[in-house]
């Protein structure tokens, strides 16, 4: 018997729903959560994974749920946060059927929950879904890639961090090192040449990733994995691996601002927000500066236009600057900052739609 109790977990974090379906033509199982629907549908992609267990497999979908209720929120969207997790080994289960099965219960839903690709789920496998409902953003043809945009959202999230740390947010005053050249370190890399940055760093493990960005751009310089964070640059742009800011990292940084596209950086977000925050390194949070991407998919809701939605990704500029201050004003580390600023966005636009008014 599990001991894992699901509703003492919801009501700790005020989630919604949780949902379990079982398809017994393919064998797909899965699980949806939908933690806050305050400001809209619930939005988050489908993860498949081969779990141990059906706990491991909820708890993850309930923690990942409700991070996109606070990344929707601070991302200025009218969204909520949800989340599908599919229990099953990824080269084995993948079908037609199994995907328009998942279609299926995501159209059951009737709205409240819009699915998205995610960890082992691609846009070929969401036309699949897409056969069988409305509710699927990210598909083939539409917004496309979200990693160019990720980056994009990251860079301009940058250039906010050094405004506030240093008074100028000119990318050419200033050194970086990239940590991860991957679908989103890559093209944030790109970025900073083109607004030319005075020096790039970049570490990677992954020889083909290596020798491209060798061949490309051969000024950027590699540096070993190991000395990533102890390199003497302004900004470190972790665009890799999650945790990676912790108790061994954060004493050996130099530099004044982290600030990347990848999620859930620090290991701790209290303890490792707090220790960034008093050793006077602006974190830019994660779930704010990396919602490019989200931001960008979600534009499908309303007729994807790329400028647009490039414009408002640009946003995300302006939204750190507030949370920034909302950290000095409190005495607070800049996470913290973050989920205030989303909370109180939440609160205060339930409040203004509480009164009835005829559309
Ligand atoms: P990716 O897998 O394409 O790239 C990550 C790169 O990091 C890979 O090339 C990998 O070899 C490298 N890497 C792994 N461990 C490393 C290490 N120890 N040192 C140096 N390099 C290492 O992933 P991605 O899509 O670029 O995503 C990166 C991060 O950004 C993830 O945390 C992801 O969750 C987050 N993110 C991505 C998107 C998106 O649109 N792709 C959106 C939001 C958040």
């Amino acid at each position: 018997m599990s001991d894992f109790k699901v509703f003492d977990y919801m009501s700790k974090y005020g989630f919604e729903q949780v949902v379990k379906f079982y398809d017994k033509t393919t064998g797909l199982k899965g699980i949806t959560v939908i933690h806050d629907t305050t400001l809209g549908p619930a939005l988050g992609g489908t993860r498949l994974w081969n779990y141990a267990s059906e706990d491991e497999a909820t708890l993850d979908c309930l923690r990942l749920a409700r991070g996109m209720t606070y990344k929707a929120a601070a991302a200025g969207l009218n969204l909520g946060g949800g989340k599908s997790v599919l229990i099953g080994d990824a080269d084995q289960v993948k079908s037609e059927a199994y995907f328009r099965a998942l279609g299926r219960f995501v159209q059951s839903l009737n709205g409240r929950y819009i699915t998205a690709e995610d960890v082992n789920t691609t846009t070929k496998d969401l036309d699949y879904v897409n056969m069988e409902t409305d509710h699927v953003v990210g598909l083939e043809g539409k917004s496309g890639n979200p990693s160019p945009m990720t980056a994009w959202g990251a860079f301009c999230g940058i250039r906010a961090s050094l405004k506030h740390q240093f008074g100028d947010d000119d990318i050419s005053k200033y050194t970086f090192a990239v940590q991860g050249a991957g679908q989103t370190g890559y093209y944030l890399i790109k970025y900073l040449l083109e607004h030319q940055a005075k020096k790039v760093y970049f570490s990677e493990i992954n020889e083909r990733h290596i020798a491209r960005l060798a061949e490309e751009h051969p000024e950027v310089e590699f540096v070993k994995p190991e000395d990533y964070f102890k390199l003497d640059v302004d900004v470190l742009s972790p665009c890799a691996l999650g945790g990676s800011l912790n108790d061994k990292t954060i004493p050996e940084i130099k530099a004044k601002v982290v600030a990347g596209t990848a999620n859930n950086v620090l290991l701790e977000e209290d303890i490792h927000g707090q220790m960034l925050k008093d050793r006077g390194i602006l974190y830019a949070p994660d779930f704010v500066i990396n919602a490019g991407g989200l931001i960008n998919v979600a534009h499908e809701l309303k007729g994807y236009e790329k400028d647009r939605a490039k414009r408002d990704i640009e946003r995300i500029y302006d939204r750190l600057l507030e949370i920034y201050k909302i950290a000095d004003k409190e005495n607070t580390h800049t996470q913290e900052a973050a989920k205030i600023f989303a909370t109180k966005r939440m609160e205060t636009i339930a409040l203004v739609r509480s009164n009835y008014i005829k559309r």
